[in-house]
This record gives structure tokens, sequence and C-alpha cells, in this order.
């Protein structure tokens, strides 16, 4: 008997900006960007978007990485999205690779100057040269496609002060849309983004702020829960997880976002850390 695997996607950090903790952020969580895409951990079939600090525990949830590949890919290079990184336990493990995978119009020079950056004296106690896993870094054209047997990946250059790319994940039947971070322009859709989404079976997008407040924060990357409903409305995307949460958001608030955001749009949701969101099949 052929088992069918359902194609699932586990939130392990939905927090924007800076990870938080605390009364207020028990029901959502407080990790930030990580992912995890795929079909099953026995089958290695998985890939990882976004190494925030939700990639903690997402490494030590993996009971057997030796012989192991894992495949971590970066949207862009914001804290956020890699402080995970040097607490990644397949790292420190002989005998298995991590794989990341960047844009060569996001890091010309590609990411291991970036890595090293990110661990270099006064910033953090040990360096790169520590890890016992074998490291690979690759490099992709914006256009290209790419192929991790199972699982395909294409991506989209999305704006964001220093580039940033959102990526379509397909998966078994399942196409997932991963867009953060981005900031958009009041009254134009980003039709290239609308685009690239069409009809995908789940979008993630940039959602740390409200429409009310956008204009204050106007230059800081950022976009809103409101734009992802118009967005995931064009391009007719059959779920939408609203995602990057300002670290400032309290569970109540998100809670009244989601309900107004219901109103609108009936399969969106917000998502918290530890969330496993599996596609139903009667969409
Ligand atoms: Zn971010
Ligand atoms: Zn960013």
């Amino acid at each position: 008997m052929v088992t069918v695997q359902q194609p699932i996607v586990k939130f392990w950090g939905t927090r924007g900006s800076l990870p938080v903790s605390g009364a207020a952020h028990v029901k959502y969580g407080g990790n930030t960007s990580c992912v995890e895409i795929g079909l099953s951990r026995e089958s290695g079939q998985f890939v990882i978007i976004d190494a925030g600090s939700g990639l903690h525990a997402l490494g030590n949830s993996l009971e057997e990485s030796k012989g192991q590949d894992y495949h971590i890919c970066l949207s862009h290079f914001h804290l956020d999205h890699l402080i995970g990184i040097p607490f990644f336990a397949p790292l420190f493990q002989a005998g298995c690779a991590v794989h990341f995978h960047t844009i060569i119009e996001d890091a010309p020079d590609g990411f291991e100057p970036i890595l090293d950056k990110l661990m270099a004296t006064p910033f953090f106690p040990i360096q790169s040269d520590v890890f016992q896993a074998e490291v690979h870094f690759h490099s992709h054209a914006s256009t290209s496609q790419i192929d991790l047997g199972e699982i395909k990946l294409t991506t989209c250059p999305i704006p964001h002060p220093g580039g940033a790319h959102a990526y379509r994940v397909s998966t078994g039947d399942m196409d997932v849309v991963y867009a953060t971070d981005t900031e958009h322009e009041p009254g134009t859709l980003n039709t290239k983004l609308v685009d690239f989404s069409q009809a995908a079976d789940l979008m993630l997008y940039d959602c740390t702020y409200d429409d009310n407040e956008f204009m204050d924060k106007k230059g800081f990357g950022h976009s809103t829960w409101q734009e992802a409903l118009r967005l995931a409305q064009a391009a007719q995307v059959k779920n939408l997880a609203i995602y990057h949460h300002d670290p400032s958001r309290s569970d109540v608030q998100l809670d009244e976002i989601e309900k107004k955001a219901q109103l609108i749009f009936e399969n969106s949701f917000v998502a918290a850390d530890n969330q496993l969101f599996v596609l139903d099949s009667r969409n």
C-alpha cells in the first residue's frame, strides 16, 4: 500500500523584528520568522524558510540528524531572520549537512561572509568554524527554480530596505507563498506578487502593521494585514496566514485582527508559533 504523505506547514516563529515573551504573548508566541514546509521528517522532504529565533526549537525537535541534509532558504538578512542560525543543533553535529540558499541580487558575494559577520567578535562568542556539520552555500538567480527533489521553489523580489525575496514552495499538491518582509505602496497592489501568488493554497504575508498606523511607519519596510487581504483576494489564494507580527502586538490585539480579517476573508488566520497547517482536502 502506498502511503500518501500530507504536505504540512509548521510555524516555528511568527513574530517580526524582535523576539518577545511574557503574559501578553502566550497564545501566538514570540519567536521570529521561521517555518518548515514539506512532506515528512522521516523522508527528509522538507525545507526551512528563514532562520529567526524559531529555528532553535525546530533544530531541537530533530531527533536524529546524522546523515541528514537540511535546506534553509533565506528571504533576506535582517537579524530577526538570521538570529536562530548559531542555535541550530544540526550545525554542531558531524555527519549532517546544512545548506543555505540565498538570492544573488540580495547577496552578490553569497551568504558565507554575511554568516561570518553575524558571528564575528564582538557580536558573538564563537565563530562559524566551530560548526561540525558540512555547511554549503547556494546562490540562486532571482528567476531560477530551486529544485530540492520533491520540493521545488521559485522566488520573487519584494520591496524591502536592502532587498528581500518571496518564495513559492511547491510540494505534493500544495503551493505555499512566503512573502515577508515587504512594504507596499498605498493604493497600488504589488502586481508582480499577485501574479507570483496566484491560486496558492496558502500565503504568508508581512502583517506588521494596521492600515491606520502605516503612514507613521513608511520607510520601515513592512506592510499591513489589510494589504494582505487585498493581495490574497486579488491572487485568489485559498488561505492567508497573517504573519510577522509587530513585537508589541498582544494576544488580545492579534485575536481582534483575526476576527476583523475573517469578516473579509474567512480563510484567513493569525499564525501562531508551533501551529501546524495541514491543507484541507476540501480546499
Ligand atoms: Zn523581519
Ligand atoms: Zn527585514
